[in-house]
């Protein structure tokens, strides 16, 4: 079981990104931790091994992402996979048929589909309720109710769950409270400090930074839980190799300065389109206009780069989407460059047209994740695409 070396907990936050979870390699020195390339462990004797038997078990690699990660939200578990669907999936795994989960109504659309589409199938159920309101939380709860499972901010629209509130609730009803943590990344927020159970990453997004693999990570405390979700890491085996982990130990190094500047820039935008399109049409909660923002500034930090807006329109959101040059049009978010895009038909196009409406996820739609280029030329790179409007 990965746990994390408990003296990195002595260090800050930045000191934590680059060090904790790391030694130099024993034998060379090597200042990186080795990518070590290897499907098994030649074992010393019969019975007798090294700590390492077969690679889906364990991989030195990935221990110390799965460390690293852990120090940096505070936990003392940490285990690494193959993308962030397949650590919510493997989390799933700790549930059986006939157990219900509340879930944010407003989380990732993958999320949405993997419990509507194939766990239903297995006989759990899912309430999709607005967690903004911890009441609607409360009024949700089943005698089946085993866990709550929230995001925060959401995707695209930027609200925002009570931690505090959502965790009291949980603990009055003995579920397990399981936070997406990826859109604030643990620079910004640290949900377990919150009294959350779990939290849990797309180590694809901020953590790795870099926009060059996939992967998702999760955290937690609990020997008991932790031991149950190594037992399934390695018999549902949806780990990443030792290639990806490093990738996303490598992104960690530089977390607090990329966020520290995605929050920078994200204020800059997220002011520029208040003024130039009203501040009700501009989803980011470091504006005062959101209904949220004494929420943000309590539970969070920062409120980092990630900004949705309303155009008015499907024709409006692809006038903008075709004339920016600095923002590409992609999914995905949380790297260096930044991106745009149109979730009703990209990260939410997997989400029903009467559900998305719903939801408030407008064919006018656009989501900006701010990246770390000089702000000048995104805030120039938006005038020009938004002059067409
Ligand atoms: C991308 C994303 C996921 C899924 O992660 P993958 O690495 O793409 O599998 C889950 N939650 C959120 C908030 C995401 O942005």
């Amino acid at each position: 079981m990965t746990r994390i070396f408990d003296e990195d907990l002595t260090f800050r936050f930045a000191t934590r990104t680059i060090h904790a979870g790391q030694r130099p390699d024993p034998t060379t020195g090597a200042i990186m931790p080795p990518i070590v390339q290897t499907s098994t462990y030649v074992q010393l004797a019969l019975g007798e091994n090294q700590g390492y038997e077969y690679a889906r078990g364990k991989n030195p690699t990935r221990e110390a992402l799965e460390r690293n990660v852990a120090a940096l939200e505070g936990g003392r578990h940490g285990f690494a996979f193959s993308s962030g669907m397949g650590c919510t999936d493997s989390l799933m795994k700790l549930f059986k048929s006939g157990d219900h989960i509340v879930v944010g109504e407003n989380v990732y659309g993958g999320t949405y589909r993997l419990m509507d589409k194939i766990l239903t199938n297995f006989g759990m159920t899912f309430s999709f309720v607005d967690t903004r309101d911890p009441q609607r939380i409360s009024d949700a709860i089943t005698p089946s109710t085993v866990a709550l499972l929230v995001e925060t901010p959401t995707n695209p629209l930027m609200r925002l769950t009570d931690l505090a509130a959502a965790s009291a609730i949980a603990k009055q009803h003995k579920l397990l409270l399981i936070v997406d943590n990826t859109f604030a990344s643990p620079v910004l927020q640290r949900p377990l400090e919150y009294g959350a159970d779990i939290v849990y990453h797309s180590t694809t997004k901020y953590l790795n930074g870099h926009s060059d693999m996939i992967g998702g990570i999760c955290v937690l405390n609990d020997d008991d839980l932790a031991a149950r979700i190594q037992f399934i890491a390695n018999a549902a085996g949806a780990v990443p190799g030792p290639m990806d982990s490093w990738l996303a130990l490598r992104g960690t190094k530089t977390l607090a300065l990329r966020v520290r500047q995605h929050d920078a820039n994200g204020r800059r935008i997220a002011d520029w389109l208040a003024t130039r399109m009203g501040d009700e049409r501009v989803f980011y909660p470091g504006l005062t206009s959101h209904p949220q923002h004494a929420l943000a500034k309590k539970q969070m930090s920062g409120f980092g780069g990630m900004i949705s807006v309303e155009t008015g329109s499907k024709a409006n959101a692809a006038t903008v989407l075709g004339k920016v040059k600095v923002f590409s049009l992609a999914e995905s978010l949380g790297g260096v460059e930044s991106l745009i895009s149109h979730p009703a038909s990209m990260t939410h196009a997997s989400v029903e047209p009467e559900r998305r409406k719903a939801l408030g996820v407008t064919e006018g739609l656009i989501r900006l994740s701010c990246g770390i280029e000089d702000v000048d030329d995104l805030l120039e790179d938006l005038e020009r695409a938004f002059g067409g409007i």
